[in-house]
């Protein structure tokens, strides 16, 4: 199978680069280009008709250039359960049972934020409240989180699959992508590096995970998913059609909730008939989107396994949520924006990044949404700074005016916190730096002990439930 692409010709006025897109290929040797030539942004995926560096649309002049898939291997490993099997690790006598991870029962609000294999079969799913689970599975054993120990075993685990290659692509804190082809010269032998995998992670952490061999990161990613606990799943580039085509759509990367629920309305309930698609018809129904599913579908996904050094600079960090119940009121709005700002500030000072401007996107009820940016009083990456210019903008543009379903926020034109920062007279650099400080050890306790740990005292209410996977408004009250 043969990818073939276009780039920009070298002729245009611009230095000629390697486009750090295609670097990764360059290093797995799987690629074949005739000219480098000037970054594109669309890459990999057809014509683009401006240059991507001035956007003149004259110049277009294109070489071309080809990618060999069907010779990659590359792995997925998904550790199962997490979590709670960290905990039966450190806690042997948890082993075989029915385990939840859970949010502080004391303060009665606590919910499920992970369970083991035994506790799903008694039908725990996470984000349910403590009382019910317990109520359903009476033997049910309940444990606090322990985020600096998951940090822990996901270092432990990159370790070990830095024995096997150089290019490893984290994906959460318990998954990675492996790009084995370098050492892997069959495809077969990816079953084997596999299985050794699962062995040494079993033999030194005391844990399992499933691993999806493939030749490309999505049919990767399924795999593992198909054999759970400790299971090895090979999809083959010959083989992965009849393989596949049994499979609900939701089980490929990208389809959530509601691309799921938008395909079955077209009748498409399955990944061979979504493979079978038109693709045009897809791109009608779903747009950018359709067309990116068809191509997983058909296995021309060509994204290549990105390490940590080559992945591009972040421009913009955002988060948002869809709580349980609609927003009536600008406090609660305030409150929501403050709460995804934690997130917002700590991944900010984590990327040693500061922003110049903040977007807010709302939807109603009615499923109307309104987006809206504005610059930011000067650069920060302080949490608090960023909400209260994040309301400041909304209210600006005419605030509640009916019941709010979804809200994210995001920092935008980001500079490198080391860029010089141009302080008002009227701020005082003493208390600047306290609040840095202040912002700091609130990082490292976050770290350590989790989201929830550090609040805000205005949030503290209990009016929002915070778990690392996302704030929410608690679903039953208790
Ligand atoms: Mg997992």
């Amino acid at each position: 199978m043969i990818q073939q692409f276009w780039l920009p010709k070298k002729e245009s006025k611009h230095p000629i680069v390697n486009p750090p897109f295609l670097l990764p290929y360059y290093a797995a040797r799987r690629f074949v280009l005739k000219i480098c030539a000037v970054p594109s942004k669309s890459h990999g995926g057809g014509l683009t008709n401006k240059c991507s560096m001035c956007y003149n649309a004259f110049h277009r002049t294109f070489v071309w250039g080809e990618l060999h898939l069907e010779n990659r291997v590359i792995l997925h490993s998904d550790a199962n359960s997490f979590f709670a099997s960290v905990a039966a690790a450190e806690e042997p006598s948890l082993k075989g049972k029915a385990v939840a991870v859970c949010g502080s029962v004391e303060e009665r609000h606590g919910i499920v934020l992970a369970k083991s294999e035994k506790a799903k079969r008694y039908g725990i799913y996470t984000g349910q409240t403590v009382g019910d689970a317990k109520r359903a599975c009476p033997e049910l054993c309940i444990v606090p989180p322990n985020y600096g120990l998951y940090a822990d075993y996901s270092e432990r685990l990159k370790r070990i699959y830095a024995r096997f290659s150089d290019r490893i692509e984290p994906f959460g804190l318990d998954e990675c992508w492996l790009d084995v082809s370098s050492a892997i010269k069959k495809f077969d032998d990816g079953r084997l590096a596999a299985d050794m995998i699962r062995e040494q992670v079993k033999e030194e952490l005391d844990i399992t995970v499933s691993v999806g061999v493939s030749f490309n990161k999505v049919f990767a990613k399924l795999g593992s998913d198909l054999k759970k606990p400790n299971g090895t799943t090979v999809i083959t580039p010959e083989g992965f059609r009849v393989r596949l085509k049994g499979l609900p759509v939701e089980s490929l990367l990208g389809v959530g909730r509601s691309t799921k629920r938008a395909l079955n309305r077209y009748g498409i309930f399955t990944l061979g008939q979504l493979a079978d698609c038109e693709r045009g018809f897809l791109v009608k129904a779903l747009g950018k989107a359709g067309s990116t599913l068809w191509r997983y579908a058909n296995g021309l996904d060509d994204a290549p396994v990105v390490t940590a050094a080559e992945a591009p600079p972040v421009k913009s960090v955002g988060h948002g949520t869809t709580p349980p119940r609609d927003l009536t009121s600008e406090e609660e709005v305030f409150r929501l924006m403050l709460a995804l700002c934690q997130d917002v500030g700590t991944r900010l000072r984590q990327f040693h990044m500061r922003c110049r401007g903040v977007c807010v996107s709302v939807r109603d009820t009615a499923l109307c949404v309104r987006s809206m940016q504005a610059a930011t009083e000067r650069a920060t990456d302080n949490s608090g700074d960023i909400a209260r210019a994040a309301f400041g903008l909304f209210r600006a543009q005419g605030g509640l005016s009916s019941p709010l379903r979804s809200l994210s926020v995001t920092a935008i034109r980001l500079e490198s916190s080391d860029a010089p920062l141009q302080t008002d007279l009227l701020s005082d650099p003493l208390r600047l730096e306290k609040r840095e400080r202040l912002d700091k050890a609130v990082d490292a306790i976050r770290k350590k002990y989790g989201k929830a740990a550090v609040l805000p005292a205005s949030i503290c209410k209990r009016e929002f439930v915070f778990s690392d996977s996302g704030i929410s408004l608690p679903l039953t009250r208790t």
